[in-house]
């Protein structure tokens, strides 16, 4: 009946991939047993017999959408699986309800100091402990919500500036570790003042959704990041991508945005049609500070391609970020 977790869930459920997982912890196959009856219509469910179980099934890349856990295991108690859970930052928002045989209160107490959401007794009543995971899953999937929404810009829907902060870093970092460069890519609207000027805030509004989904689309690899740096610009991040192929994708986003065919009657393109402007900079990541210098670099060389007449691309060339890292 129990499955090794590094069995995996593979043949104990041939269920969709939506249903929420459910992790059953328990050192008496009965229990588990128990519990996998009551869940096994609703959820993904699968097993552990032990606390080295399931820190090793916490690895893998499909983590469980909430935890049943014993308090009482030989070798490793659930109260010190639960307080690992918690102090890795991939598993520590994983709900972990308590279920144990004893009812001291003190226990109780523990339980819940150690980041148990929730603590059931045995022998457990079906429908209370359905009910309370049903509760968790929702105010997690809740909480989950909320959190990439604060991370997804109202107006167009693609990325935030916070978002684009922890991705630069995130980024760099990366390719710092697979000695890959990192390109950045910042993005004007040209004329946008005159924009709304003649078209008004609300076919700026409109404008501003046209550009991001048409840079989004034009994108297309699935780790480049497109977030909405502030107000009319946009900031494209390129893992894995040079100054050479940078430039090159920028320049196809410029395209992308005249193929639009927004009116502009203020635009100095002829013909008088929304476009941009785009600074390239990329780098061989080094140490954290460069990320900002990154950042001033693309920034410096938009302010060149406005110089130079807009809707155009410039490219850092100068810039030292490249020159040392890249030979
Ligand atoms: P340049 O070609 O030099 O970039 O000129 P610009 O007019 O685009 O630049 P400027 O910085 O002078 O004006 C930017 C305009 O973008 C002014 C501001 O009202 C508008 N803007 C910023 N955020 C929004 C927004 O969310 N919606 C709308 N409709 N307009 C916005
Ligand atoms: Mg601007
Ligand atoms: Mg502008």
């Amino acid at each position: 009946m129990t499955h090794s977790p590094n069995q995996g869930e593979q043949g104990l459920l041939s269920c969709p991939e939506k249903r929420p997982r459910l992790l059953v912890v328990d050192d008496q196959p009965s229990n588990i047993q128990t519990l996998y009856r009551i869940f096994q219509e609703d959820y993904e469910v699968f097993m552990a017999t032990s606390g080295e179980q399931v820190l090793a099934l916490c690895h893998q890349a499909k983590l469980p959408d909430l935890i049943l856990l014993d308090v009482m295991m030989p070798d490793m108690d659930g109260l010190e699986v639960c307080r690992r859970l918690k102090s890795n930052p991939a598993t520590a928002d994983i709900p972990v309800i308590f279920v144990t045989a004893q009812l001291d209160p003190m226990d109780e107490a523990h339980a819940l100091e150690v980041g148990g959401v929730d603590f059931i007794t045995k022998p457990v009543n079906p429908a209370v402990v359905r009910a309370r995971v049903r509760t968790h899953l929702t105010l997690k999937a809740q909480a989950d919500l909320l959190k990439a929404m604060a991370f997804i810009d109202g107006l167009t829907g693609i990325a935030n500036r916070r978002r684009f902060d922890e991705a630069l870093l995130t980024e760099w970092r990366g390719c710092r570790r697979s000695h890959t460069p990192l390109t950045l890519l910042m993005i004007d609207v040209d004329h946008f003042k005159r924009y709304n000027d003649h078209y008004g805030h609300q076919g700026g509004d409109l404008c501003l959704k046209s550009v991001a989904s048409a840079i989004k689309q034009e994108l297309g690899r699935p780790h480049d990041i497109v977030a909405r740096y502030g107000g009319e610009e946009f900031a494209c991040l390129l893992p894995e991508c040079d100054q050479i192929a940078g430039k090159d994708k920028a320049e196809a986003l410029c395209r992308a945005v005249v193929d639009l065919g927004i009116p502009h009657a203020g635009s100095s393109a002829t013909p008088p049609v929304l476009t941009l402007s785009i600074g390239v900079a990329a780098a061989y990541p080094q140490d954290d500070s460069g990320a900002a210098a990154l950042v001033t670099a693309a920034d410096v060389a938009l302010y060149q391609a406005k110089a130079n007449g807009r809707n155009r691309v410039c490219v850092d060339s100068a810039s030292p970020l490249w020159k040392q890292g890249g030979e």
